[in-house]
């Protein structure tokens, strides 16, 4: 145990700090809305208010970040859904130089992954086929929402078939496949399995388990909110089947659930099914179903393979996984449950309070399989964005289970991660941010034990004392190529700046800086300057000095 200050509870935060408004912000109301049937905890935060224009200069050979005037143009951040944040194995200390790196990768420790275009999944997918297929299909037919009551059970069966009646005409095969899209997600949200049955194809067993799983799996999360985008192909004269693809938005009732708006939030995190509906009798039914597999996409989320979910809930956190996984759901949820009370006083200093955490425990197959997989050796758990609806952790529990130490350390780095960057709509910084990102959830995963406890801190000691010591506690994530032990360097020094903010500053002043750059999107030096008070050239200095000292 530590100096370090004591974090308030929650009931006794200091008042929140006033923030005047600067011209150049722009103020946005909060866009989430309540998933339905959730009353709205008093607890759930404001939206990230507002932006300011860039007003730092990048010099990236330096890899540093160098306060300046003249302003920048805002944009959009680099994309959230390729960007996962790993924890890697401890490593024995080996001396590595990390001053002169590489362009900035996604993560240390993992192989670079290509970023995806855009930042929203699935639905870009759409646009897409909608653009190139707009002449030939009914597209946008099936935007479907379908967060209201459920219908009726008759209508449900009406809505499923497309006979015509007196009062109904005769539905095209894209509208009947559409209903049935709209009458399953209904389904779903009524908790009717047998509802959510009707729109798969009777005669096979194997896509009736797959969806049943997908049933018991999203009802099991708490799904609250579940909707369905379709793009569909004329009905093939040849075979009468309809090609549809169905992006399919979702929310969980423990996180929030955006509306999507520019430059306000991307709204619910989504998924992309390709379906092929065949005519069973009368009614168009789901014949095929293909998900894709793609670490761009982040597919197939957990509950989209057809794994048998199970879950184990506590006080506060969620744990699941497959089956096979079951017996280590007491350990792990023993270790989140104390890592989730730490995170949550840390949540409060954000302003970011969780309902709920959400902990996936992945065996072999999941690991390689879930979000696209993870192939890197060195990645023991990573937190994965869901938008800025909430995010998921992931641990490769073959990796974590054998040492409690490794096991706490990590739920509550990956936890850390939820707290500070979960569910916040971000427009700059891109992976330049890893120093801090890396470096507060290093923070809170140790706490209260400090950077001089961690085992990274041999690699800083070797990065420091080495020719190529970075210049600035901003300092760029290594490439892939870089080998472990510069990520170890790299978030052991990010740990020492944390601490070093906090204990030159305030804990208080520290969250505040974290909360102002990494959710907030504030620039760099406005953060620092309305945080500590100080410009961050002059952070910068004294924490480089006070890391020298310490490791
Ligand atoms: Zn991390």
């Amino acid at each position: 145990m530590h100096d370090a200050e004591e974090v308030p509870a929650a009931s006794d935060l200091p008042a929140a700090p006033s923030t005047p408004p600067i011209p150049t912000q722009r103020t946005v109301p909060g866009p989430w809305s309540e998933p339905p049937g959730t009353p709205a905890p008093s607890a759930w935060s404001a939206a990230p208010s507002a932006w300011s224009p860039d007003s730092g200069a990048r010099f990236p050979d330096s890899g540093a970040w160098f306060p300046g005037p003249g302003p920048a143009i805002p944009g959009q951040r680099a994309p959230l859904p390729g960007e996962l944040f790993p924890s890697t194995h401890p490593l024995p200390p080996a001396p590595v130089e990390v001053g002169d790196l590489p362009p900035l990768m996604l993560a240390p420790g993992t192989s670079p992954l290509p970023l995806p275009p855009l930042r929203r999944r699935g639905r870009n997918l759409l646009i897409g086929a909608g653009l190139t297929l707009a002449a030939v299909l009914a597209v946008g037919a099936g935007a479907v929402y379908v967060d209201r009551a459920p219908l009726a059970l008759d209508e449900r069966a009406a809505a499923a078939g497309p006979e015509p009646t007196a009062a109904q005409p005769p539905r095209t095969p894209a509208e009947a496949a559409d209903a049935a899209l709209e009458a399953q997600a209904t389904a779903l949200l009524a908790g009717d399995e047998q509802g959510w049955l009707a729109a798969v194809d009777p005669g096979q067993a194997k896509l009736r388990a797959r969806y049943r799983s997908m049933f018991r799996s999203l009802r099991g999360l708490g799904v609250s909110h579940f909707a369905y985008h379709t793009s569909i192909d004329p009905v093939d004269a040849k075979s009468a089947t309809v090609e549809v693809t169905a992006d399919a938005e979702y929310c969980f009732s423990t996180d929030k659930c955006p509306e999507e708006k520019d430059n306000v939030s991307d709204g619910p995190p989504t998924v992309t099914h390709n379906l092929t509906f065949k005519k069973v009798g009368a009614r168009y039914v789901i014949s095929k179903l293909i998900t894709a597999k793609s670490r761009d996409l982040q597919e197939p989320t957990p509950w989209e393979t057809g794994d048998d979910l199970v879950l184990l809930s506590g006080k506060r956190v969620t744990v699941a996984g497959d089956r096979r996984e079951r017996r280590y759901f007491k350990q792990v949820l023993a270790a989140a449950e104390k890592a989730a009370a730490v995170n949550d006083r840390f949540a409060a200093l954000v302003r970011n309070p969780q309902q709920k955490y959400r902990v996936y425990v992945a065996g072999a197959e999941q690991w390689k399989t879930w979000y696209g997989g993870i192939t890197d050796k060195w990645v023991i758990g990573y937190a994965m964005p869901l938008n800025d609806s909430g995010s998921d952790v992931v641990l490769n529990i073959s990796a974590v289970r054998t040492d409690s130490q490794v096991l706490a350390t990590t739920i509550q780095h990956e936890l850390a991660h939820v707290v500070t960057l979960g569910g916040a709509y971000r427009t700059s910084g891109g992976s330049g941010d890893m120093w801090l990102e890396e470096g507060i959830a290093e923070y809170i995963g140790w706490y209260p034990r400090s950077a001089t406890d961690s085992w990274r801190r041999s690699a800083v000691r070797s990065l420091l004392s080495s020719g190529k010591r970075p210049k600035s506690i901003a300092a760029r994530a290594p490439g892939d190529d870089a080998g472990p032990g510069a990520s170890d360097a790299f978030y052991g020094l990010g740990h020492f700046t944390a601490d070093c903010m906090a204990r030159k500053y305030g804990q208080g002043a520290l969250f505040d800086f974290v909360r102002l750059y990494l959710r907030e999107n504030r620039d760099l030096d406005p953060a620092s300057r309305e945080a500590f008070g100080k410009p961050f050239a002059t952070v910068d200095k004294t924490c480089m000095a006070w890391i020298r000292d310490k490791v």
